[in-house]
């Protein structure tokens, strides 16, 4: 039997989400998951440096009252995550995020998952898939995903939140095998199949999270909704219901294929949420809702690149560091980026990782069509 928890929560206040996280837990008939003395890896979506309101990543609130349910029960909690896209400044993102705050709060650990090394696991195409040692070392994960559209694969939930176990710059890396929506969304879904045996809960905060051009440089907005789940994409499922969608993002749709969504024996517990109003997908949308080989035919006519806003840029070579394919010059500290649109293969890593929103869509003649 999978459960799926729905709370209607407005703002972050530590204690009231201690209590929400406790109600969910008890309706849920969820304490005896986590037993005394469990290592616990609390897995927030830290993207990048960014400051909680700009809801890029999870908000510390979250993790915070979190951490202290698992402190209580006698748990371990460490929080870790691998940043996206370029890796430098590893500890400026636990610091600008709030999560070394709480780690020093509550006297845990709050580290990035580049210390622990990578094992490898074969996938079916034959390339290695890298998750880092962490997952041996714990005794379980409770994967704290941020609610936000993706510009790659139109939403980022609980199951995609799961790409962080990835380090360093192999994530960039698969971009450049997986190139297409449709891949991409199938390595995230290999990748949740390793390491489901060690998930206990997935959490969504969605209390304020972001709709349009995300993962970050979409429009901050309230969802009001805070969700919990012993299934992830039972979760992202639930939730891509309410966006709504113009048909499931690549990753459910392949979750879906691969008979990993639970259809039956799902409980549905906690408070009714409405549809999010005048929800806005990724201006690029027709991009994952075309099958893969129209999208190579149609690929120039239909065409979105990446360009920059020269006057948002601060310089920072954040994106030239991000992409896996070189296509990127500029001097760090001097001037805008350039694009090599031959090299490029549109994965939109230097959109996801900008601080500043200064990376846009380049639209083709026809794209700019396609509202
Ligand atoms: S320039 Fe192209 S290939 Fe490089 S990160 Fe940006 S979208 Fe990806
Ligand atoms: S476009 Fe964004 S990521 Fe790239 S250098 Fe400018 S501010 Fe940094």
């Amino acid at each position: 039997m999978t459960t799926v928890i729905f709370k209607k929560e407005s703002n972050y206040d530590v204690s009231k989400l201690y209590d929400d996280f406790a109600k969910m837990l008890k309706i849920g008939n969820f304490y005896d998951r986590i037993e005394k003395g469990y290592k616990i890896l609390l897995k927030p979506n830290l993207l990048s440096a960014r400051t909680p309101d700009s809801a890029v990543t999870t908000n510390p609130a979250v993790i915070e009252a979190f951490a202290r349910i698992l402190l209580e029960l006698g748990a371990t909690p460490i929080i870790a995550d691998s940043p996206g896209g370029a890796i430098r400044g590893t500890h400026r993102v636990l610091e600008n995020t709030g999560m070394l705050e709480i780690a020093r709060k509550l006297g845990i650990k709050a580290v990035s998952l580049e210390s622990y090394g990578a094992t490898e696991k074969k996938l079916p195409d034959g390339e290695n898939l890298h998750i880092s040692k962490i997952i041996d070392e714990v005794d379980g994960i409770i994967n704290v995903a941020k609610l936000k559209t993706h510009s790659l694969v139109e939403m980022t939930l609980a199951v995609k939140n799961l790409y962080g176990l990835v380090p360093g710059f192999r994530k960039a890396e698969y971009h450049k095998i997986y190139p297409s929506p449709q891949r991409f969304a199938k390595l995230i879904v290999e990748l949740y199949s390793a390491i489901e045996h060690k998930l206990i809960f997935s959490i969504i905060d969605g209390i304020i999270g972001m709709d349009g051009n995300g993962p970050s440089s979409g429009r901050v907005r309230k969802f009001e909704l805070l969700a919990l789940s012993d299934n992830a994409p039972a979760l992202d499922f639930e939730i891509e219901k309410m966006a709504p969608l113009k048909s499931h993002s690549p990753i459910v749709k392949e979750l879906l294929k691969r008979d990993l969504v639970p259809q039956h024996d799902v409980k549905w517990l906690g408070e009714k949420i409405e549809h999010f109003e005048n929800f806005k997908v990724p201006s690029n949308w027709y991009f994952y809702l075309a099958p893969a080989f129209l999208t190579k035919i149609l690929g120039k006519l239909v065409r979105v690149a990446p360009d920059v806003e020269d006057e948002k840029c601060i310089h920072c070579g954040d994106c030239m560091n991000s992409c896996p394919v070189g296509a990127i010059s500029m001097e760090i500290g001097k001037t805008p980026p350039r694009f090599d649109y031959k090299k490029c293969i549109r994965c939109l890593c230097c959109h996801e990782i900008c601080p500043t929103k200064a990376i846009v869509f380049k639209k083709s003649f026809l794209a700019k069509f396609i509202k």
